[in-house]
């Protein structure tokens, strides 16, 4: 990767790290779900409104994480809001997929816009699951699973 790309893609992450966006409680709320990362301590809490035809019309979080975690919960919850559910669902694959393999797969990209930002921490598989939580957060969330859901 470009080093002046590089650079970019960690400022969008100190960013919304710094300054998460959808962060608080959601009124109204249909969904909810936590996540926990006890390999960070990361905690993070995913409320959602879907309506009748499931698509997301509100999303928020909340929590306290490292500044991956709460970088990746901010740019989801912007990505994911107004989305299908099954969008919403074929994003976290398609999230899961950029930070766990070793090169980005064709497309990924574009269907992932800015969450492309989250390549570099591949390099990092410890933090691989800082970024990764609030995803499954969200899925847990549109299955309306009750139990925390946990990374180990
Ligand atoms: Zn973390």
């Amino acid at each position: 990767m470009e080093s002046d790309l590089r650079e970019l893609y960690q400022q969008i992450i100190l960013d919304h790290g710094r300054k998460p966006r959808n962060f608080g409680d959601l009124e109204g709320a249909n969904h909810s779900a936590e996540g926990y990362n006890p390999l960070c301590g990361d905690r993070i809490h995913v409320a959602l409104h879907t309506d009748d035809s499931g698509r997301i019309t509100g999303i928020r979080f909340k929590g306290s994480g490292c500044t991956i975690c709460t970088a990746s919960a901010s740019l989801m919850t912007a990505a994911v809001e107004g989305k299908a559910r099954s969008d919403a669902e074929s994003m976290a694959e398609d999230f899961h997929r950029l930070v766990t393999t070793d090169e980005t797969p064709q497309g990924l990209d574009d269907s992932l816009g800015k969450l492309s930002v989250f390549a570099g921490v591949r390099e990092f598989p410890l933090r691989v699951k800082c970024a990764t939580l609030p995803w499954h957060a969200l899925r847990a969330a549109l299955k309306d699973n009750d139990t925390p859901v946990s990374t180990e």
